[in-house]
């Protein structure tokens, strides 16, 4: 996993404070960057591929333009999407161009055998979060199979699970099998997009099934306790993430509602986001009465929120230990026999089960110091 400089944090820290005093999410953290709407797969709850034989990709330079606006934004985490952005010819440039900007990586794909077709192991060197999509509505469940092979390319190495209203029963063989391997598990509702299907699941039972799996599978998955809490609220998404498209357009305030705004490629994101436009739209979204559960839109504020800092990011505890290297086996097959390690793997073993009960066990990002002025 990368480091970034403390001051990064530190500059993020203040817009969240400032996010806090506004009393809504003017500065966002998260960023889906949609690189292109090309896609090997139809899935039925989605509407980027219909067009897919008439898009043309943004050049590699207008897209190194959006990251670098990105870079001069309150983003933090960013996301490389699609369609899937493995079907680029210049993704390794990208890859390489990204990890040069103060943020961590995600990159999300679906592609089935990866390890034949394409380089993973050399893009897995820019990759700090792997997402791979398997599940029903992808029609690739046969991938699980090869989740231990996916674990050797270097990213911490999540499943994406979109659940539909007909899935949410087939939910805990998933995990499981993702606990076996060692593996996270990131748990979002189909969304119900314009010109497709309508999937959304019940969301109280979602939000159940959800807690009770966190609960059940401790340290598997990552969608925050928040995320099952808030779709069942009226109002429960925020601005405290944002889509790009891959045209550069920003969607704002949220992808569902299919509105674009500027254009990443020239024109500024923060100057956008203090102008009245971005407020007016904020507004509007804080009234919206939709319900979609679009993960990152009801996700993403727990990560940032101090009273759900400590269940948004516990996932992640082991891997941070482990100096952000994936674990290869979720237990150890021999108890250990050197004293100190018997009693980490106690504190591991407890802290997954309930949560780290004191600040002192607070486990620091890594980080580097900024190079001087
Ligand atoms: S794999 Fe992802 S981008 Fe492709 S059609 Fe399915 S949901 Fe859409
Ligand atoms: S609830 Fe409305 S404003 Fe919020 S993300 Fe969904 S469609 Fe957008």
């Amino acid at each position: 996993m990368r480091k970034i400089p403390k001051k990064r944090f530190l500059d993020v820290a203040g817009m969240i404070l400032r996010n806090k005093m506004a009393k809504e999410a003017i500065y966002p953290f998260y960023c889906s960057f949609k690189l292109t709407r090309r896609c090997n797969f139809t899935c039925s709850f989605c509407n980027c591929w219909h067009v897919k034989n008439k898009w043309t990709d943004m050049p590699t330079e207008d897209v190194k333009a959006v990251l670098d606006n990105l870079a001069r934004s309150s983003v933090i985490v960013c996301s490389f999407e699609g369609g899937d952005p493995l079907v680029r010819d210049d993704i390794l440039e990208l890859l390489k161009y990204q990890y040069e900007k103060p943020w961590y990586l995600l990159f999300t794909t679906s592609e089935r055998d990866m390890q034949q077709r394409y380089p993973m192991a050399e893009y897995g060197k820019y990759i700090d979060f792997l997402h791979i999509s398997i599940d029903e509505g992808h029609k690739n469940l046969d991938m699980y199979d090869e989740l231990e092979e996916y674990t050797k390319w270097g990213s911490i190495v999540t499943v994406q699970i979109v659940v539909t209203k007909n899935d949410i029963g087939a939910l805990e063989q998933k995990i499981k099998r993702c606990q076996d391997a060692g593996v996270k598990a990131v748990v979002m509702c189909a969304v119900h997009l314009k010109n497709t299907k309508d999937h959304l699941p019940d969301l109280w039972s979602m939000s159940r099934v959800g807690m009770e799996m966190k609960r059940k599978y401790p340290g598997v998955i990552i969608s925050p306790d928040g995320y099952f809490d808030r779709i069942t609220w009226d109002h429960g998404c925020d601005s405290s993430s944002i889509i790009v498209d891959a045209d550069g357009f920003l969607w704002y305030p949220c992808r569902v509602l299919e509105e674009k705004t500027i254009n990443l490629i020239d024109s500024d994101l923060m100057t956008y986001l203090e102008s009245d436009d971005a407020r007016e739209r904020r507004g509007r979204m804080a009234a919206c009465d939709i319900q979609c559960a679009w993960y990152q839109y009801y996700a993403t504020q727990s990560f940032v929120n101090p009273r759900e800092l400590l269940s948004a990011w516990m996932p992640y505890y082991r891997d941070l230990l482990n100096k952000g290297k994936q674990p290869v086996f979720a237990a150890p097959a021999m108890r250990p026999v050197d004293p100190q390690a018997m009693i980490h793997a106690q504190i591991l073993q407890e802290t997954a089960m309930k949560g780290i009960s004191s600040l002192d066990g607070l486990v620091e990002l890594p980080t580097m110091e900024s190079p001087g002025r």
